[in-house]
């Protein structure tokens, strides 16, 4: 039977959020960011292992408790200059506890607030498929394309189009290779990787609440969900 393993990269400096502190680290709800993104991740009974990606010069990690997220939990100092090499080097370095045919669900450890039911139906919808897939939202807002003046060029149709979100689970195997192929500065999530090889990743219904924490006012927002959860 395949296993299924979570990675979050977490190497990024976060510089959209301004300030020292790389964002996986900034307080939210009293803990590190990167804890809530973990937590969830952690408390899945299918889930065996939780890698998570650091930069190689990373001091901040140590000096917190990740005790109470429990056993599952591995930190790996091998992060890489983009999202994309991060990953690559994360599933290179945990080789020896994944077998080929298991799943991996990548997470951005900058979406905190990723609900149980949502991380639940990813991984129920996808686990008899051949290629896996990603959380997606489908999209609601009218979309503008716009010039380099921000003047309005044309209104976007915006039928049958999803926002990815993460995790995006995809086999062991598939994933290295996809990655492997793929133009690190190009390959913005997992699933563009996967696709480029010619297959179809499947798209599970996400949730509104998984939101990705980019800028200072993300926060606030995100503390209301978790409180919420
Ligand atoms: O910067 P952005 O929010 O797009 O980053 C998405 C995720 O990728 C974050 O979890 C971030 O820490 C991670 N990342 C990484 N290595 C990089 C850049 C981003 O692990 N070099």
């Amino acid at each position: 039977m395949p296993k299924f393993h979570a990675l979050t990269p977490a190497a990024g400096s976060g510089a959209r959020m301004g300030g020292d502190l790389p964002k996986q680290y900034l307080p939210l709800a009293g803990k590190p960011l990167l804890c809530h993104s973990l937590a969830c991740l952690c408390r899945h009974p299918a889930i065996d292992r939780v890698f998570v990606v650091l930069a190689p010069g990373d001091r901040e990690f140590a000096q917190h408790d990740w005790t109470p997220l429990g056993a599952k939990l591995e930190p790996l100092y091998c992060g890489g200059a983009t999202r994309a090499a991060s990953v690559f080097n994360g599933l290179m370095a945990a080789n020896a506890a994944i077998d080929a045919e298991d799943w991996v669900l990548v997470h951005d450890a900058a979406r905190p607030c990723l609900p149980f039911d949502a991380l639940d139906r990813l991984i129920t919808d996808l686990r008899e498929e051949k290629t896996g897939g990603l959380l997606a939202l489908p999209v609601v807002d009218t979309l503008k394309r716009g010039d380099a003046e921000s003047y309005v060029v044309q209104t976007e149709s915006r039928d049958n189009l999803w926002q990815a979100q993460t995790p995006q689970m995809f086999r062991y195997r598939l994933l290295l290779e996809a990655l492997h192929a793929t133009d690190p500065a190009a390959a913005t999530d997992e699933a563009r990787a996967v696709e480029q090889l010619g297959l179809r990743p499947k798209l599970v219904m996400g949730d509104t609440r998984n939101l990705k924490v980019t800028y200072p006012q993300d926060l606030a927002l995100a503390e209301l969900i978790l409180r919420s959860l």
